[in-house]
């Protein structure tokens, strides 16, 4: 499939904001990528086009029963100017097993890709210089089906956005402090807690805005089912090490897979840490932090990479993690995993994808 390029004409072009001063999701690139799907035809119309609002019917599917899902990734600029992305095929297969979830079309993988690719490439110039800072690309599908009654909508668009971003801590880490919501829960088993969709999020607002309200940065979530076991935090993977044991709980079906996830246990292992993938009770947790054999606690996502954890609250009492420090494994790993990303270090795993 041919994807039309129509550029923006350079009047209409943005200025490119102040690269110390980015921050996250503020800023957008000149142009997006757009598709539409119709049942019986297929995709169709790939397009890069300058940046738009969207005319959506009001009766259009996404806005009613909520089939919206969407990635996240980076793309990063190396020291002499080289342009990489960072494992993008797992974002793309990600998509579309959130795709079969919610029942929505398919995107083929290599349409996929060729659209990423000529995007990022087409809006290099966005790609921030400054250290740490980087392009974030947000795919999204949509429902677009006019309608009403409940049904798989037979019409998508799938577009694709990106934006300058910052470097998640400028000024060194900041270990967060998180909230165990022992009342709300992010996702029961069966339900669609390990795929990105749209709605997962909204439902997490209330337990985020009563951890804000507390002074918290993040929610920890429980399981479901016994409010016993540790999940995610926020909308990030977590990890705790233990004795001589890097810790984080299985997917199975409740935890969104992360990438960076992923990532870090492989490398954790390649560097020679213990790594675990099993259940943890938050109890456990707890008799650790208190016994002084749990070290660090860290949270994994692409935006942050490494997000350290300083504090836990839990059956109204505050628990300080290593001081309220960043952990020297949490160091460690975020390191290793911005040299792969940036192009400043060997890649053994095969991660990073450069485009030019
Ligand atoms: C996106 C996301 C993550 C992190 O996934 P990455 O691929 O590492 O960015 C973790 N948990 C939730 C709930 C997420 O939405």
């Amino acid at each position: 499939m041919e994807i039309k390029i129509v550029e923006a004409l350079p009047k209409y072009m943005k200025p490119k904001p102040d690269e110390t001063k980015l921050g996250f999701g503020k800023h957008f690139t000149d142009h997006m990528f757009t598709m539409k799907y119709k049942e019986g035809t297929g995709w169709h119309d790939p397009v890069i086009e300058p940046y738009h609002y969207l005319q959506l019917d009001p009766t259009a599917m996404c806005l009613h029963y909520g089939q919206e899902i969407f990635e996240g990734l980076k793309a990063y600029r190396g020291k002499k100017d080289e342009i990489y992305l960072f494992r993008p095929m797992e974002n793309i297969r990600r998509m579309n097993a959130s795709a079969e979830r919610l029942c929505m079309a398919q995107i083929d993988e290599t349409v996929f890709f060729d659209a990423l690719k000529k995007f990022v490439l087409l809006e290099r110039d966005w790609i921030p210089r400054e250290a740490g800072s980087s392009l974030y690309i947000r795919p999204t599908m949509i429902a677009t089906e006019a309608a009403l009654g409940v049904h798989p909508s037979s019409e998508y668009l799938f577009f694709i956005i990106a934006g300058p971003v910052g470097a998640y801590y400028a000024h060194g880490f900041a270990p967060t402090k998180i909230y165990v919501s022992e009342e709300y829960v992010r996702a029961a088993m069966g339900g669609t807690g390990q795929v990105k969709a749209a709605g997962n999020y909204a439902a997490s607002l209330y337990a985020s805005r009563i951890a804000t309200d507390m002074g918290y940065t993040q929610v920890l979530w429980l399981d479901a089912r016994e409010k016993k076991y540790v999940e995610e935090v926020g909308t990030s993977n977590i990890f705790f090490v233990i004795g001589d044991e890097l810790i984080t709980p299985p997917l199975g079906g409740t935890i969104l897979p992360g990438v960076t996830r992923d990532s870090v246990i492989k490398l954790a292992s390649h560097l020679g840490v213990n790594v675990k993938e099993r259940p943890l009770p938050i109890t456990e947790v707890i008799d650790a932090i208190e016994k002084g054999t749990l070290k660090e606690a860290f949270a994994s996502g692409t935006a942050a990479i490494i997000s350290p954890v300083g504090q836990i609250y839990f059956h109204k009492k505050e628990y300080i993690i290593n001081n309220g420090k960043t952990g020297s494994l949490a160091e460690k790993l975020f390191h290793e995993i911005l040299h792969i990303q940036y192009g400043s270090k060997k890649d053994p795993f095969g991660w990073r994808m450069q485009l030019a």
